[in-house]
């Protein structure tokens, strides 16, 4: 018998942490962490994916972006959300690891780029703006893409690091910091927890 699958968390969207430091990085990091085995997904439907996308900014006030109805065009949204959060982290950790991205983790984030750009057409200020049509759940993700190639087109990315917790976060986020150190998310999740350990290990 296959074991029973644990019904997924429901922390309220206000309570998840935006510590990437930028749309992009805490886009990726809706995984609450990404070394565990069951991972908790903190965007797992339609309704949580609009409202954090209206909590982290993907979504601009008053704009008429609402979750599909219709299970074929939820799932649908929802297996995007996901292809795109894993190519986005498959392409930044690569940056980080000063390693080749994945093929199809660039040609996922070149299609999305294209829809961002189709999606948008220049005004008589000479500003892009995006088309009538675009309000739809899928603006978040081209507005995501965008960010993406905005900061791995910019020297901040040489600030891009992981959360040195490496057992249990994976998170990723800009450090800048003054003197470039920061190793956690967090310090008061990461940080704290790695002191905790070190303080409770015997001193010899
Ligand atoms: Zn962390």
């Amino acid at each position: 018998m296959l074991p029973q699958k644990r019904p997924p968390i429901s922390r309220p969207i206000a309570a998840i942490r935006l510590d990437g430091g930028r749309l992009c990085l805490d886009f990726v990091n809706t995984i609450h962490d990404h070394y565990a085995e069951q991972v908790e997904d903190y965007i797992f439907q339609p309704e949580r994916f609009i409202d954090w996308c209206m909590r982290s900014g993907a979504i601009l006030p008053g704009e008429p972006i609402a979750a599909p109805e219709g299970a074929s065009r939820r799932a649908a949204l929802m297996r995007k959300v996901r292809a795109l959060r894993h190519h986005l982290h498959a392409l930044l950790a690569s940056r980080i690891d000063g390693v080749t991205p994945p093929e199809d983790a660039v040609q996922c984030i070149d299609q999305w780029l294209h829809r961002a750009w189709a999606s948008q057409s220049l005004g008589l200020d000479g500003q892009m703006h995006w088309r009538d049509d675009a309000y739809h759940a899928l603006l978040p993700l081209q507005r995501i893409a965008l960010d993406a190639l905005a900061l791995i087109g910019d020297p901040s990315a040489l600030q891009l690091r992981r959360c040195a917790n490496t057992s249990s976060c994976g998170w990723l986020f800009l450090d800048t910091s003054k003197n470039q150190r920061r190793r956690w998310c967090a310090m008061e999740t990461c940080g704290t927890a790695f002191k905790m350990r070190r303080y409770r290990q015997p001193h010899t």
